[in-house]
């Protein structure tokens, strides 16, 4: 790596030569305040200047002077700063250095009388970093008005990385005051976050990747330490290939390109390069690496583009992975010694760190970082595991094997509860459990109402398809699988190849039931790497689904020839997500036929039959709906986006989400008017929006005439209770009654109707 040593000298020798000292002052016995003491005589000296000082962190977020040489004594422990108050202050906000020749004329200086720092012009401040946040300031300050050099600001940084680690390990901060920490025994915690996915588990805490303790910082031999951190680079990148060619994570294109990034970033220059400049400042390998990782978190906490995030997530990931490699740690290793259920604790993850721990084990996953639109949060729902995020510290404040409790209806997460919560856990999740075997004592009985009505029940997937769940004697297919869930997070628009192998793995899971492969429905709220998306003051209704897919049709060519030759001779159905218009549905026939004509001119196997379909979920359509049965096989009504786009109402706003209710006779009416039209035109009509999970909407929705749900795996019994409690053609005549009558919600109805008739809502 010849490129890595572009350090001048001069550098290497001033910073080796301060940090061999400030290793003698740390490895001595006395008191951490002698010695923080002595640290910053020392710094001082090495600087050039008459004053240095150390601010850390301390509860309510108040920066407090711990050691000073050259302010005066009495200040220490007295002053105190806000973060964003003054210099200081500024630098804990920013995470971010300041040089300044002119201190005082800054706009952020504050004058703090007992410090006595009124004859220092310049100032010099970098922050002390940990777990991606500024724990405290270390600042230099001269009488000569001068800016210090670049080399002099990086020299202080690595001081600042070493000044960390002591900082911390002496507890001499308070990270965790952040944490929103509800309601604290010695023992137990209760911490509020976001609702990510629902449900609740309780299991033993496992860390993912958990931080290693690196108990040597300083090192007076670079050469040796680069050598290290050659070997250990060489052995990263073996285990990603490993990885690639071993995937735990199956044959799915999407995981194998986020490999593939990795595998980029081992050979990334500028990040191997900043590594080997704090190297060359006479830190060890890991505290290198450490160090460029916790600069590389603090730029990620004022990134909003979730693409740049992503990237440096995945940077980090390997950061972490290099630190394992280091200090002679399989990675991998961590995985083989799993517990057999653990609730996951985590930083940040990855879609395809989630799916490398295997979902089966996992119960419940609590995150520092992530909202609800993030693809974890899309994955952890189609796997039925509840996750809460959002809380600050997780990975510090809960250790491995604690019992944890996920509430991801509620977003919380108990800590170690105390008595009483884990009775009243334990008791909600013996109700759960009692209803899970309920259904699943169901399983082979039919969903059919009391009066004989057969419903026809398939599901929702995209991402892992567990085979037993499409087995089931109640489930009659896939009603939609979501194509585009794979390739979220995909660097590059997926090829034919890739793409094959899924929809392959989905044909041979699925055991010759049928499946409807909707065509990727990216854009909205599912933005993709892949795809350079406009700025769009309005992505719901933006360029999005098959808007794009008729922009670019070589994407959805690729697509067509990827689901061909996955369908080989068996039965093809394809659906088109956000059609609004028929001449849109003509767009992409068109291209699907051409693309049928290619295949059979080359001697291909052709699908034994092809059936098309659209999504109706733009109101537009329904006014075309005689037009478009004319031309499609199936159609499926997308509540998601029709209720948005009915009532104006982002989905993805909490605020507005769940204003208006669905459940209101001009939308059922609606619906079974749109029911009748099908019927009559002989084209079949399924649901797959979220409203059908709801036992009390489904029941509404057969009423208006729908008998084919498509449902995540996890609705598939509550739903059947619901069918198989239900006489469809009295609660027909109760709800067409209130339809013809009533001019607002009819929930509270349908309520009581179900309660009075023993239907299981
Ligand atoms: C819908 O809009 O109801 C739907 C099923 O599609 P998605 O949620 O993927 O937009
Ligand atoms: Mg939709």
């Amino acid at each position: 790596m010849p490129e890595l040593h572009a350090v001048t000298k001069q550098r290497e020798r001033s910073s080796l030569a301060l940090l061999a000292e400030i290793r003698d002052v740390m490895s001595t016995a006395e008191d951490v305040q002698v010695r923080l003491n002595q640290l910053v005589a020392l710094i001082a000296g090495r600087m050039d200047s008459e004053v240095c000082s150390i601010y850390l962190l301390q509860p309510g977020r108040i920066l407090e002077l711990f050691a000073t040489a050259g302010l005066k004594q009495s200040a220490i422990h007295s002053t105190r700063l806000a973060i964003g108050q003054g210099l200081v202050g500024e630098i804990a906000a920013s995470a971010k250095p300041l040089n300044l020749a002119d201190a005082q004329n800054h706009p952020k200086f504050v004058y703090r009388e007992e410090t006595g720092e009124e004859s220092f012009q310049s100032f010099v401040g970098v922050p002390i970093l940990s777990h991606h946040q500024a724990i405290g300031v270390l600042v230099v300050q001269s009488e000569s008005a001068k800016i210090y050099s670049e080399e002099q600001l990086e020299v202080l940084q690595t001081v600042a990385m070493v000044l960390s680690e002591l900082a911390v390990g002496q507890h001499l901060v308070d990270r965790f005051a952040l944490a929103e920490d509800k309601t604290e025994t010695s023992h137990s915690k209760a911490l509020g976050g976001l609702k990510i996915s629902p449900g609740l588990a309780k299991a033993e805490a496992v860390l993912h990747r958990p931080e290693i303790e690196i108990t040597q910082l300083v090192s007076d031999d670079p050469d040796a330490e680069e050598k290290r951190l050659v070997e250990a680079i060489d052995a990263l990148r073996e285990h990603v290939d490993e990885l690639i060619e071993t995937s735990e994570m199956g044959s799915e294109g999407a995981h194998a390109d986020i490999l593939e990034t990795y595998r980029m970033f081992t050979y990334d220059r500028g990040w191997l390069n900043k590594i080997m400049l704090a190297i060359q400042s006479g830190l060890t390998a890991e505290a290198a690496v450490k160090k460029v990782l916790e600069e590389l978190r603090v730029r990620m906490e004022k990134i909003s583009n979730p693409h740049i995030r992503q990237r440096i997530e995945d940077l980090e990931d390997i950061s972490t992975r290099l630190l394992y490699h280091l200090s002679g740690v399989d990675p991998s290793s961590a995985h083989s010694e799993l517990p057999d259920s653990f609730v996951l604790i985590a930083r940040a993850l990855g879609p395809a760190e989630l799916l490398e721990y295997g979902h089966c084990r996992i119960k419940g996953l609590v995150l520092e970082k992530g909202s609800s639109a993030s693809h974890i949060a899309i994955i952890a729902k189609m796997m039925d595991i509840p996750v809460v995020a959002g809380i600050s510290g997780a990975t510090d404040i809960i250790s491995k094997g604690d019992t944890v409790i996920v509430d991801g209806d509620h977003g919380e997460v108990f800590v170690r509860p105390t008595d009483d919560i884990d009775q009243e856990i334990n008791e909600h999740l013996m109700l759960r459990a009692k209803q899970s075997a309920a259904y699943e004592a169901m399983r082979d009985l039919p969903p059919e109402t009391r009066d004989g009505v057969r419903v026809s029940l398939n599901l929702n997937i995209g991402i892992h398809l567990d085979g037993q769940q499409v087995s089931a004697n109640d489930v009659d297919g896939i009603g939609l699988f979501r194509t585009e869930l794979p390739y979220l997070t995909s660097p590059i628009f997926p090829d034919v190849d890739s793409q094959k192998r899924v929809y392959k793995e989905i044909y041979d899971k699925a055991g010759g039931k049928p499946i409807i492969f909707r065509t990727f429905d990216v854009g909205g709220d599912k933005e993709v790497p892949y795809i350079q998306m406009p700025h769009e003051e309005n992505p719901a209704m933006g360029w999005r689904a098959t808007r794009i897919a008729i922009d670019r049709p070589l994407l959805l060519k690729r697509q067509f020839r990827a689901l061909l030759e996955a369908a080989e001779k068996k039965p093809l159905r394809i659906m088109f997500p956000m059609i609004a218009t028929v001449g849109e549905f003509d767009a992409v026939k068109a291209l699907f036929d051409t693309e049928m004509e290619v295949l059979a001119k080359q001697g291909m196997p052709l699908p034994q039959e092809v059936r098309l379909g659209v999504m109706l979920e733009i109101p537009s359509l329904i006014f075309e709906l005689d037009a478009i049965l004319k031309r499609v096989d199936f159609i499926s009504i997308g509540s998601n986006d029709l209720m948005q786009f009915m009532f104006a109402a982002d989905r993805g706003n909490e605020q507005v989400a769940s204003r208006y209710d669905p459940v209101r006779p001009s939308i059922l009416r609606l619906l079974r008017q749109i029911t009748a039209q099908c019927d009559a035109a002989g084209v079949e009509l399924s649901f797959c929006g979220d409203m059908a999970t709801r036992p009390l909407e489904a029941m509404a929705l057969l009423v208006c005439g729908v008998r084919h749900l498509s449902l995540p795996p996890a609705s598939i019994g509550p739903v059947k209770a619901m069918i198989r409690s239900l006489d469809l053609e009295q609660a027909t005549k109760y709800i067409d009654s209130l339809c013809e009558t009533m001019d607002r919600s009819i929930r509270q109805n349908l309520k009581e109707f179900a309660q009075d008739h023993q239907v299981a809502v």
